[in-house]
């Protein structure tokens, strides 16, 4: 991000940086100051729907790189769930050998252009960053995430992008249901395995929640396309439009000779607060708002057949991900004021803290320690405000975050024509309805043994949101991955090779 406190470095700084690394000790290299890459300017981009950041150039990238101090317990490792070798690609785009770097990445992580955008890089591989810890500042953590992002779009660009060899064929055959992250990163590592592979997916693209929920400011769609296509290169095959437990069933799956099935279906069935006037025209769950706005492409409506509401005030109730992705939309489709209504404080918002930061910038009003009590309508039906009570934070819940309390006879009035909730989304109950055999926690996500992720039925494996509830890209993929090495042992116990 570009703070204007830190002036980005001239290119003689940048290279004398990389020409000198080797003479620099350990503490030289914690104290050289972070490269900051540049954005788009707030009062533009919410003009358009280009990606806010603007990418590293190569000089920048590798002076970035440098600031890591390559520790021996490589604690960055530690943080993330698929184990990229970070300080070995860091390394190696610091010498300058970018091909290298990306093919190291490639060993754990066959998505990195969207995992360096859109992993919470701040709770995982830079939160553990010793370079933080030397300045006590978290914002100092050597920039892992746009190093990665860098080179996967300069590998992409260059061409020639490498793939990971595909495994002999061994014969057997597997349905992924769901081409999110978990579906495609169980796809992946199979191909590897030699197995055949192939995903179902209810919409007519890939990519899940990347290409319906994540809007394309902070995830170009070409970009997750580029990469989903990387698999159909390694054989992935895709069935489009097909909804497993409506269209046909795992039962099917395996009568037409499949020998085990990923379930990824994630978790997209949105949950709503519970007020009055939620029924009123103008109230979208923000999966609808930002399924018609990227994925049905709303905001080229009406060259496009789907439409979204645009009005000039907006409330998105929430503080996560989701909630600063329907903001930021409603900035883009013209709204002039959106409140953004969360019961708690700042602290406890979940959401990445470049989006929040992002939002800010953008002017999004923050509402903190404010909780909807209701939608209140016009004559005809529609959206006329929001109701909000004040809230106090009272004693931490069993998730360790404060719990907001009500102030009471503390109300007021949000004059808004539009209201998102984006509080939360829970598991669609489809597939464990129409399969035998299945067990559902309480939340309704699908219990699996942790070690292998199969599923209380023989043969079928889950993992990604739908096992986890709503979570992280990173997290999806990581169980995708380790339910593929389960796979491989599962169809062939013979076959011990690792999948990395
Ligand atoms: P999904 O991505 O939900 O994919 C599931 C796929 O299964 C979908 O394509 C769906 O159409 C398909 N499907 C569902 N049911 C069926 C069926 N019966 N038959 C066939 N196909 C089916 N995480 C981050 O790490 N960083 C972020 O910045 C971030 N931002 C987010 C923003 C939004 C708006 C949302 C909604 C989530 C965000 N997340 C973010 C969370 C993250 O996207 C999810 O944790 C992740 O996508 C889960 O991956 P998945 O593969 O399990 O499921």
């Amino acid at each position: 991000m570009t703070d204007p406190a830190k002036p980005s470095l001239t290119p003689e700084d940048l290279a004398a940086r990389v020409e000198n690394r080797k003479s620099l000790t350990n503490r030289q290299r914690g104290q050289l100051p972070k490269i900051y890459w540049k954005e788009q300017e707030p009062a533009e981009r919410i003009r358009n729907t280009r990606e806010v950041p603007l990418p590293y150039t190569p000089a920048e990238a590798r002076a970035e790189a440098v600031r890591c101090l390559s520790c021996k317990n490589e604690p960055c490792v530690t943080g993330c769930p698929v184990s990229v070798d970070v300080p070995g690609f860091l390394r190696l785009v610091a010498e300058g050998d970018f091909r290298g770097a990306i093919r190291l990445i490639k060993e754990t992580n066959l998505l990195p252009a969207i995992c360096g955008r859109v992993c919470p890089q701040e709770s995982q591989c830079q939160e553990n960053c010793m370079v933080a810890k030397v300045h006590k500042d978290l914002g100092f953590a050597v920039s892992v995430g746009k190093i990665e992002a860098f080179l996967a779009d300069w590998e992409r660009e260059e061409g020639g992008v490498e793939l990971p060899p595909v495994g002999d064929p061994t014969g057997k055959r597997v349905a992924i249901i769901g081409a999110g992250p978990s579906g495609l990163a169980c796809a992946g590592d199979l191909r590897r395995l030699g197995h055949k592979t192939v995903v179902f997916e209810a919409f007519h693209k890939a990519g899940g929640v990347l290409v319906y929920g994540i809007p394309e400011f902070r995830l170009p769609k070409d970009i997750v396309e580029a990469e989903v296509d990387n698999l159909r290169r390694m054989g992935v095959e895709f069935e489009f439009d097909t909804v497993v437990g409506q269209t046909l069933t795992i039962d099917d799956l395996f009568d037409d000779g499949f020998d085990a099935v990923y379930v990824a279906t994630g978790a997209g069935l949105p949950y709503f607060v519970n007020i009055p006037g939620e029924d009123l025209n103008g109230v979208y769950s923000a999966n609808e708002y930002l399924t018609r706005a990227n994925l049905m492409g709303a905001y080229r409506f009406p060259q496009e057949d789907t439409p979204v509401l645009r009005r000039e005030n907006v409330a998105v109730l929430g503080g996560g991900n989701v909630a600063m992705d329907a903001a930021r939309t409603a900035l883009r489709l013209g709204a002039k004021n959106v409140f953004l209504v969360y019961r708690r404080s700042r602290d406890e918002m979940p959401a990445r803290l470049e989006e929040v930061h992002h939002a800010e910038q953008e002017g999004v009003q923050f509402r903190m320690l404010s909780a909807p009590v209701a939608i209140l309508p016009t004559e005809s039906g529609w959206v006329r405000a929001l109701k909000i009570q004040t809230c106090e934070l009272g004693e931490p819940d069993e998730k360790g975050r404060r719990r907001p309390i009500p102030i009471e006879g503390a109300y007021e009035e949000l004059s808004v024509e539009i209201v998102i909730e984006a509080i939360g989304n829970g598991p669609n109950p489809l597939i464990p309805k129409t399969t035998a055999g299945l067990t559902t926690t309480r939340h309704g996500t699908l219990v699996v043994d942790e070690a292998t992720m199969m599923t209380t039925r023989k043969g079928v494996f889950a993992g990604g949101d739908i096992v986890a509830g709503a979570s992280t890209v990173i997290l999806a993929m990581g169980h995708g991955r380790k339910a593929a090495a389960a796979i491989g042992a599962y169809l062939r116990p013979e076959d011990t090779r690792p999948s990395r």
